[in-house]
């Protein structure tokens, strides 16, 4: 029996990128990409029987395709569409997301809860203290939610052996350089099981964002190290690709407890872990108490908020969940509305009495403003939701129970405003919480409900829940 690492990662700096325009065809380089792709994370092989294999590989690779769309929650086309092709080209974890490990099947994990761990060496970025502190937290963050306990040691085997090395460093595993692969770890088992080796040829930092943050990244592996793949959750730690967040406010998302609580159950010495309300989890769409924060359109997508996420629809329909920051920097979570003013190509962000406006993903200068910019009364401390309707220029602006009427060329507010939702809108009783244009028709969402109008005629149509145009 071959031994093969259950887990080997690499973990790189996020691309950004907002996209708009058509779908272009895929160039030959894209589709080396794929095939690439594909073999390292979906176990696609090459096919050596000369006679069909040409057919056999083109077949193989559609359904390799497909597991990747699947796993990603994108459109499953089997085809290299760019959504597909950005994900596939943005630097990732290296662990296969689907089954090249039916060695481990079964839910490997260790048969103790009181593990070892040594640290090897040290990489020469960081202090030894704190490589030393990074390692101690990032095994603390499973530690909180389990019974595992973990005792480190200074010589002889331990369960968890730490090591920094580059390319060839003694397993059949060699890393590659700067980027691509930043570490690796191997499921729990005796042996190499449960080691962790970090790539020195990345540049591994205690907590700024340029480099790679080895508690993040050592966090991430030790999962792998106690039994933990990949989820395919946005947000979890547990997720392929590499993430920044602050170490100081890093707090473990529900998912991977979930994850790790399926394996070893919780932690029965402390009281329950309270859910830290600035920690984000990740809302789900199928959620039937699903309320969401705001709904807007941007160059030719919806995108709609809830907390500190977003879902993001293109016109093909495909959805994915990404957090606010990681396209807007400068956002704030938890938004009150937003709307998208595509003459000015520009995208409006509430919160309280203030007011963001984005060109893309960069915040434009001079923002954010108070509502009083808008010629909204000083008494109005938040807006609830927010739509612009291009063909009028006129940009509705609600505050629960009413709306307002904003000119957006005239930069003024429209007289006789405000008046009372019901009475523009027909059957719409409850307070407003979103709201965006799509097709011809306007969506209010109030509570858990939408409410589908004629954009022009303002006729109530039919009531839809809020996750009517998310994946569930
Ligand atoms: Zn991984
Ligand atoms: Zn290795």
């Amino acid at each position: 029996n071959m031994r093969i690492p259950s887990q080997l990662c690499f973990l790189a700096s996020l691309v950004l990128v907002i996209h708009a325009g058509p779908i272009s065809q895929p160039s030959d380089k894209d589709e080396a990409t794929a095939e690439h792709y594909l073999k390292s994370f979906y176990n696609l092989t090459d096919v050596t029987d000369e006679t069909t294999a040409v057919r056999r590989e083109a077949i193989q690779l559609t359904e390799k395709m497909k597991e990747m769309q699947k796993f990603f929650g994108f459109k499953v086309t089997g085809k290299l569409d760019k959504e597909t092709m950005e994900m596939m080209k943005k630097p990732r974890c290296g662990v296969p997301d689907v089954a090249a490990y039916s060695t481990f099947e079964g839910k490997p994990k260790w048969q103790t809860n009181k593990l070892t761990y040594r640290i090897l060496n040290y990489t020469p970025d960081m202090s030894v203290a704190e490589v030393d502190t990074s390692m101690e937290k990032a095994l603390q963050v499973w530690a909180k939610v389990t019974p595992l306990k973990f005792t480190r040691i200074y010589s002889g085997t331990a369960d968890i052996m730490i090591s920094f090395g580059t390319r060839y460093h003694g397993d059949a595993y060699p890393f590659d350089g700067p980027q691509g692969t930043l570490a690796h770890a191997f499921a729990p088992s005796l042996a190499i099981g449960g080691d962790a080796h970090f790539d020195d040829d990345e540049f591994f930092t205690f907590r700024s964002s340029k480099g790679f943050v080895l508690f993040l990244v050592a966090a991430h592996e030790f999962g792998h190290s106690l039994g933990l793949s990949h989820s395919n959750v946005r947000g979890a730690l547990m997720f392929p690709t590499y993430s920044f967040t602050d170490p100081n406010h890093f707090s473990l998302p529900s998912d991977d407890i979930r994850g790790i609580q399926s394996l070893y159950g919780p932690n029965r010495d402390r009281t329950p872990i309270q859910p830290d309300p600035e920690v984000p989890t990740t809302p789900n769409a199928c959620d039937p108490n699903l309320i969401l924060d705001a709904v807007t359109t941007l160059r030719g997508e919806t995108m709609f908020f809830k907390d500190s996420f977003f879902w993001r629809r293109s016109p093909s329909r495909s959805v994915t969940q990404l957090p606010i920051k990681r396209f807007w920097l400068n956002a704030p979570n938890n938004i009150d509305a937003a709307y998208e003013d595509p003459v000015q190509d520009k995208l409006f962000f509430f919160k309280g009495r203030q007011v963001w406006a984005f060109n893309g993903i960069n915040l434009v200068p001079g923002y954010p403003k108070t509502l009083s910019s808008f010629g909204l009364p000083s008494s109005v401390r938040k807006v609830s939701a927010a739509v612009h309707v291009k063909s009028s220029g006129k940009t509705l602006l609600f505050i629960d129970k009413v709306y307002y009427s904003y000119d957006a060329r005239a930069k003024k507010m429209d007289r006789r405003y405000p008046q009372r939702v019901e009475s523009g809108f027909s059957e719409m009783t409850g307070a407003v919480t979103a709201a965006h244009i799509s097709n011809g028709y306007i969506y209010l969402y109030s509570g858990t409900n939408v409410y589908e109008f004629g954009l022009y005629s303002k006729k109530y149509l039919r009531e839809l829940k809020n996750n009517f145009f998310l994946p569930c």
